[in-house]
């Protein structure tokens, strides 16, 4: 079931890898525990096997997408070099391609002269951003909407900037009176806009939150963590393509390849439009230090030592898939996305259920109508059914999730729904 083909492929980039040092004198390295490691390898194959199938359509629960096979082949190709981006001394090829990398990704933002790097999570990706947004409003406070990631408060305390949450509405977005009342009550330093949450994928709507930038002038963030991607994708509702197309327009832009990207994990980006914020890095170092092509990454990022096999990876991926709308890429968040809302309409018409609300990119939630005890059994009934779901508490009761971002999702939605549809009797008959 697992795909192997990329193996055949990554053997023959090896040898054309190894081709690049054949001026060296001949060198095996010393490989202690030789003999024994393919007997550990079996072991770890079986200790694996304690996980659910994130790779198979009938995992549809948490926010877990399979990497793409040529990211798996191209990050374990560089691990034979190991290069370290944080300095070009550790890593010059890969660093030049996590450059092109990241350049790619700000196009798709409409971003030409930004400044930016990967980071090893979105987390830290954030951070990045709140740490910038706090050094140039220092001691104002950072609001982000109820519905955002969690680890914008954490962040915030970490560094000891005051933050604030904004409610949401029904639908997950942040709510433009609470925040406006907000704003107008003064000493905010920075907005934080989620381009899709991860609870129910719902988009902050951007281009009010741009308008009241504009009145109270204060700092934006976009946390596009797990949505940034659905910029390319043609068939969004008409708020949601409407904030995309305004996300260039923001301060700060964070990204998870290893969310939509098809990247293994360990690959997150930040991004800021403005590369003058380089200097906020290293205060002793010129700004034209940062926009010289010589830049080490190590300057403009926080974390010192990151793979260059993410950076490896991630180009190599963008090379077969560029980020093009219409592309095979986009295809994908395509398919997700309407595998989504045919579940959410599916659900719609089974009085059984109730849909928390129109998806806005491939998330879904729902719960048992009017038996909201049901949720925790039969997701649990899902599972012995190998239908792996997610559970979310919301508006005081448990619902059930799945993110839908496998494009294969699309094809295996009638499976999906059978099995529900048992998980539904086998769970209601347990609780008569
Ligand atoms: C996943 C996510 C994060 C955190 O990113 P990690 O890569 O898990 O550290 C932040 N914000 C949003 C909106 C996310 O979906």
């Amino acid at each position: 079931m697992l795909e192997t083909r990329s193996l055949e492929l990554l053997t023959d980039a090896l040898r054309r890898l190894d081709e690049g040092f054949t001026g060296l004198p001949a060198f095996q390295a010393d490989i202690p525990g030789d003999q024994r490691m393919g007997a550990v390898l079996a072991e770890v194959a079986e200790r694996l096997h304690d996980n659910f199938p994130y790779f198979h359509p009938l995992y549809a629960g948490q926010m877990l997408k399979p990497p793409h096979p040529v990211a798996r082949a191209a990050y374990a190709l560089a691990t034979w070099v190991n290069p370290n981006n944080h300095a070009l001394d550790g890593g010059r090829a890969s660093s030049a391609l996590e450059k092109e990398a990241v350049a790619l990704i700000a196009t798709m933002f409409g971003w030409h002269t930004h400044l930016g790097h990967l980071t090893s999570s979105g987390t830290i990706a954030n951070l990045e951003a709140l740490w910038v947004a706090g050094k140039l409003h220092p001691g104002k406070t950072i609001l982000a909407s109820e519905m955002a990631h969690y680890t914008h408060e954490r962040i915030s305390g970490v560094l000891q900037l005051p933050f604030e949450k904004v409610p949401a509405d029904a639908q997950g977005h942040m709510d433009m009176a609470a925040l406006e009342a907000r704003l107008a009550a003064g000493d905010v330093g920075t907005v934080v806009v989620t381009m899709g949450t991860t609870g129910f994928g719902a988009v902050d709507p951007l281009p009010a939150v741009l308008r009241l930038k504009e009145k109270y002038g204060f700092r934006l963030h976009a946390d596009a963590a797990y949505g940034g991607y659905f910029g390319l994708a043609t068939n969004l509702g008409p708020e949601a393509a409407d904030a995309f197309v305004h996300l260039g327009e923001v301060d700060s832009i964070v990204i998870d390849p290893h969310k939509h990207g098809l990247q293994p994990y360990g690959c997150g980006c930040v991004l800021f439009d403005d590369p003058a914020v380089g200097a906020l890095y290293r205060h002793d170092s010129p700004y034209t230090y940062f926009s010289s092509a010589e830049l080490h990454l190590g300057e403009i990022s926080l974390e010192c030592s990151r793979a260059g096999a993410s950076a490896v990876a991630l180009w190599a991926t963008m090379r077969l898939l560029p980020l093009w709308p219409g592309g095979e890429f986009a295809q994908g968040l395509e398919a997700s996305r309407r595998a989504a809302l045919a579940f959410a309409q599916r659900l719609g018409e089974d009085d059984r259920w109730e849909v928390l609300c129109e998806p806005e990119l491939d998330i879904v939630c729902w719960a048992p109508k009017s038996k909201p005890e049901l949720s925790q059994a039969i997701f649990d009934e899902a599972a012995r059914m190998d239908l792996h779901l997610a559970l979310i508490q919301v508006h005081g009761r448990l619902w059930l999730r799945s993110v839908l971002m496998k494009p294969e999702h699309e094809g295996w939605l009638e499976d999906i729904l059978i099995r529900l549809d048992r998980a539904y009797v086998l769970a209601a008959a347990r609780h008569f």
